[in-house]
């Protein structure tokens, strides 16, 4: 069928994400992940949740927005 682009495993369930216009193609969501969420400017965790978006950086969470100077972020409720 069709094959993870980030692991190489052939897998009959394999799913497709289109990101931004490209269609990648998974086995797994961790693989899905691995490939795709944005990673915390300041911890370098990779962001699955909502996180923070502040000065044209993504960050995990609204602590590491403001440890990179973006005094005014918050976490969304
Ligand atoms: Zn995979
Ligand atoms: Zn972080």
């Amino acid at each position: 069928m069709a094959q993870c682009e980030v692991c190489g495993n052939d897998y009959d369930g394999a799913f497709e994400v289109t990101s931004a216009g490209t269609t990648h193609v998974f086995d797994s969501f961790e693989c899905a992940i691995h490939a795709l969420a944005p990673v915390c400017e300041h911890c370098g965790v990779k962001v699955i949740g909502h996180g923070v978006q502040a000065g044209g950086s993504f960050f995990c969470c609204a602590h590491c927005a403001r440890m990179a100077g973006n005094e005014g972020a918050q976490d969304r409720v």
